[in-house]
């Protein structure tokens, strides 16, 4: 298993996530010493207009302004929750997992503000990942937050970290997507307004509190897992501005020839789009996005068609096929796209494929099928010669990727963090009589967790 680098952070920033020291579990003194859990420093309201003023977005992936979906959650009525959502599904990304492991203080403070501001009366703090499990757990119990939160475990899948499948999986169901609306904070857990904010932006919600001199620095920093073929994973730190060409260098990749954005849910990008500045907007602009943050960038040797055709098998894969569409959209797209690599496409596959990428758009439950959809779209937009030149002849860089392995090639392993020494508290027992829906919080009967994989 490829370990994944974390850069040594002694100069770090205080708005900073990364931390002082991204290779161990936080205490919670060390937290406090950063100025975490500064209950008085700054207001609930007082927060909320600065979290407004920064423009902080959603690091999950969709990047939603985090002060319009807290309000929304406040003003819904009846006893609202907040979800910590550490489940990311995005195969290149770790961030959510490492954030769990090594600052679980930062994020549960950046959930007990968010229960302040939206007058949440319970939390919980959504994952799969058994050792980001055990840091939290160690946290409630070493800082006690003043509301009942509960650790939910489920199972590690692409569609696990959607809102709703969070939403679903608290209530004690499978952790699938439902149609919406509803969207949580109108009806989420146990039919209550819910917030169900990623992890990272929990974090950088702490972080103004502590730091509201630093809001627009905070919000306008996020983390990325860099991966790709010439070095191993790296997660770091970057500020809004950055450009792809300057992230591809200090991932080992100074040769680039594009990159996979956003996990699977940005597509691909040609050479020209490593001159972009990493910005929502200006990614937007040019029909892409930062998404969760992981960018996995390809260097010479490596062919766009062979990693569309990869990341479609890995979404085909993980189609929960609850979608009629879904089930035969993404298996199309996976099937037409390994034929290009393959050398074996009819004259007619890129017709085919820009006619699923506009028509599939919009038509699943969730996410999934508009990544599969945009990973066809991306192919044809930044690389129509190399497609055409896919139906001419068999590609030999193609040739030396052996299909099998294309779901491997794209996930990257969890950085190791060290946890300190002493005993890991027994969970807590889940309260008698609870309502139907209850949370399968800490529950010995947790479903089994997949081994992540790491890159070859
Ligand atoms: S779009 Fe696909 S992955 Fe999403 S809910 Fe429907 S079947 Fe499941």
């Amino acid at each position: 298993m490829t370990t994944i680098r974390l850069p040594t952070t002694s100069s770090t920033p205080s708005g900073s996530v990364l931390g002082p020291a991204p290779h161990r579990t936080e205490s919670a003194g060390a937290y406090r010493a950063t100025g975490g859990y500064g209950a008085a420093a700054t207001g609930p309201e007082e927060l909320l207009a600065h979290l407004t003023d920064s423009g902080l977005r959603g690091r999950g992936g969709a990047g939603f302004p985090a002060a319009v979906k807290l309000r929304s959650v406040r003003d819904g009525g009846g006893a609202p929750v907040v979800v910590a959502n550490g489940e990311e599904g995005e195969p290149g990304s770790a961030k959510d997992r490492w954030l769990l492991r090594a600052r679980p203080h930062l994020v549960l403070d950046g959930l007990v503000r968010s229960a302040e501001i939206t007058g949440a009366v319970r939390g919980f703090v959504y994952l799969s990942d058994p050792a980001a499990a055990a840091s939290v757990r160690r946290a409630l119990t070493e800082h006690p937050p003043p509301l009942p939160v509960e650790v939910v475990e489920t199972a590690h899948t692409y569609v696990a970290g959607e809102e709703t499948a969070a939403v679903r999986r608290i209530d004690g169901g499978p952790a699938l997507p439902t149609a919406k609306p509803p969207r949580p904070f109108e009806r989420g857990v146990g039919g209550a307004p819910t917030l169900v904010s990623n992890v990272e932006t929990l974090a950088r919600i702490a972080l103004t509190a502590a730091r509201p001199d630093l809001r627009r620095d905070i919000a306008h920093g996020t983390l990325v897992t860099l991966s790709g073929r010439a070095a191993g994973p790296v997660l770091t730190e970057a500020a809004y501005g950055t450009s792809l060409r300057d992230l591809a260098e200090r991932h080992g990749s100074p040769d680039a020839t594009g990159a996979l954005m956003g996990g699977l849910f940005g597509g691909l990008v040609d050479a020209r789009a490593l001159d972009l500045p990493l910005e929502p907007a200006a990614l937007a602009a040019a029909g892409t996005a930062l998404g969760c943050g992981a960018i996995r960038f390809l260097v010479p040797g490596d062919c766009p068609v062979t990693t569309a055709a990869d990341a479609a098998a890995h979404l085909s894969a993980e189609s929960a096929r609850q979608c009629g569409v879904c089930v035969s959209g993404t298996g199309a797209v996976g099937n037409a796209l390994h034929a290009l690599a393959a050398g074996t496409a009819a004259p007619d596959t890129p017709d085919h494929l820009q006619r699923w990428a506009t028509g599939l758009r919009g038509r699943g439950a969730c996410g999934l099928l508009d990544a599969a959809a945009g990973i066809a779209g991306s192919l044809l937009r930044s690389f129509p010669a190399l497609v055409r030149s896919h139906l001419a002849a068999p590609c030999p860089d193609c040739a030396g990727h052996a299909p099998a392995d294309g779901r491997r090639r794209l996930t990257v392993a969890v950085p190791e963090v060290a946890v300190p020494p002493g005993r890991i508290p027994a969970p807590p027992r889940p309260a008698a009589g609870r309502a139907t829906g209850a949370p399968r919080a800490s529950s010995p009967t947790a479903i089994p967790l997949p081994t992540l994989k790491g890159t070859p």
